[in-house]
């Protein structure tokens, strides 16, 4: 089934220290918003809203409303939504390997931001949430 896992109700996910990307969400609610960073150039660092799985891509909708197949770990969750449901992105580039990552709420109003990406935080120990 291409919607298994999907849903038309409930609330839209925000990047969290342990789900940053929509691969990251066990339900993955139609009309979530994204960010794009996948390989079609003249997409890089658009926002979208997730449609439909289509086999293992996630189909995202653009607001010129073209449909495009990504893999879900190349859509990134947004930072914050808010009450009438806009999507904020913060989205940083990691110092060590370059990938994008979105921040938390809670990363975006810190003093400090992060400047590596929570997979090459994690390898240098660095991270101090504990
Ligand atoms: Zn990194």
């Amino acid at each position: 089934m291409p919607t298994a896992g999907t849903s038309s109700s409930g609330e839209f996910a925000c990047a969290t220290a342990s789900q940053r990307t929509l691969k990251d969400l066990r339900t993955k609610r139609k009309g979530q918003p994204v960010f794009v960073v996948g390989h079609v150039l003249e997409r890089k660092g658009a926002e979208a809203t997730f449609e439909v799985f289509n086999v293992r891509l996630a189909v995202v909708k653009f607001s010129d409303g073209t449909l495009l197949g990504y893999d879900p770990v190349e859509l990134l969750l947004p930072t914050e939504i808010d009450d009438k449901g806009v999507a904020y992105f913060e989205i940083r580039q990691c110092s060590k390997c370059d990938q994008q990552f979105p921040l938390t709420a809670e990363e975006a109003q810190g003093e400090v931001e992060p400047t590596e990406c929570p997979d090459c935080a994690n390898e240098s120990g660095l991270r101090t949430d504990s």
